[in-house]
């Protein structure tokens, strides 16, 4: 189950977990055959640096999006400002969405962040390869933000 992410999505991604930094940025990746076209960032309703929990109304808001655009929920990211690109205990104990792929950002490097992929294999996390890359297909379209991005609420 690889995961292919668009440049411009992990832009945003990168970006917000610089701006959320020291808290953990949190959000949702969709897209069509594991390729992610769509970034979400949602609110860490936690406010923590170790952790993170989503508001379900955001889930839905965004989910109701990925429906409209036909793409469907590919990986549930988070960052990690200060701890290695690795599921933490805590992570693991709330990873219970089963075929999406788990994505850890961390900026302990702050000018090399490291972007790495898990899913969950009967409780024990197994990384896959995650890939950020131009769009393949040819066109020039950047990302497109879901409405639970914040900019879109600026
Ligand atoms: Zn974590």
């Amino acid at each position: 189950m690889d995961l292919l992410i668009r440049q411009t999505v992990y832009d945003i991604m990168l970006a917000a977990a610089r701006r959320v930094a020291p808290l953990e940025a949190c959000g949702l990746l969709a897209g069509r055959e594991g390729h992610a076209t769509t970034c979400y960032e949602l609110v860490n309703a936690d406010g923590s640096s170790e952790h993170y929990s989503m508001r379900p109304e955001e889930q839905f808001a965004a989910a109701k999006d990925m429906r409209a655009k036909g793409q469907k929920l590919l990986a549930i990211w988070h960052s990690h400002p200060a701890s290695p690109a690795r599921m933490s205990d805590e992570d693991l104990r709330l990873a219970y969405t089963p075929g999406v792929v788990y994505v850890i950002l961390s900026l302990v490097r702050p000018e090399a962040p490291d972007v790495r992929g898990f899913v969950l294999d009967e409780g024990v996390a197994k990384e896959v390869p995650v890939t950020v890359a131009e769009a393949h297909d040819g066109s020039a379209r950047g990302a497109e933000a879901g409405p639970s991005d914040s900019r879109a609420r600026a």
